[in-house]
């Protein structure tokens, strides 16, 4: 039997490791997509999309890279610029993350779509399950629900990433996580990983 294509939303190399190596000993063909128009400033959206590409290089897939336009995501994010990180300009950015995720996963007809977003101890698992079952429901296809930082799964992917050498960012990724010096990564302010939460 031939393994069933999931496209999977990638938030960053580091977050990819373990989803990228576990879907398909569970039968899964992986095509990694990058949204990247969340992250600021554009160097750094740069250095996140290459470290996905040596990450590529090494997993022997090409990643479906989407185009960068971080005007069109603060526009539709700027109402919420007073948000905690984890409240609801997060929830918004994940929506327009996982949409645009489910909208090149259904032009591609690939029938599943997943996200990297769940390996992270500081992310609301649930809600991200939950806004990706609409957001594919959306563009007629079906979402499966995983939570990557269940079963160690973050403290891997921060030992894969060391392996691999690949750059591990020390904030979420957008403006406001930035300049507040908010840190949802999972890493402290060296970079380190965190405590995972239950
Ligand atoms: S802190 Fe992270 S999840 Fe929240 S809006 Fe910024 S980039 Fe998106």
């Amino acid at each position: 039997m031939s393994a069933q294509r999931v496209l999977l939303h990638v938030c960053c190399a580091p977050d990819a490791t373990v989803p990228w190596a576990d879907l398909p000993g569970e039968g899964f063909e992986v095509v990694p997509y990058w949204y990247g128009s969340n992250i600021h400033p554009a160097e750094e959206e740069k250095r996140r999309r290459e470290a996905l590409g040596a990450l590529s290089l090494r997993m022997g897939r090409d990643v479906l890279w989407d185009e960068y336009m971080p005007g069109a995501w603060l526009k539709a994010v700027s109402h919420l610029a007073d948000e905690p990180e984890g409240g609801e300009r997060c929830s918004l950015c994940f929506r327009l993350q996982l949409e645009a995720a489910a909208r090149r996963a259904s032009a591609m007809e690939i029938p599943l779509l997943c996200t990297t977003l769940t390996i992270s101890p500081h992310k609301n698992a649930e809600l991200i399950n939950a806004l990706g079952a609409e957001c594919a429901s959306k563009y007629g296809v079906a979402w499966l629900v995983r939570v990557f930082r269940k079963k160690n799964g973050f403290v891997r992917s921060v030992t894969l990433s060391k392996e691999y050498g690949l750059y591990r960012q020390l904030y979420c990724g957008c403006l406001y996580s930035m300049t507040r010096g908010g840190n949802d990564h999972g890493t402290t302010a060296r970079g380190e990983a965190s405590p995972v939460a239950p």
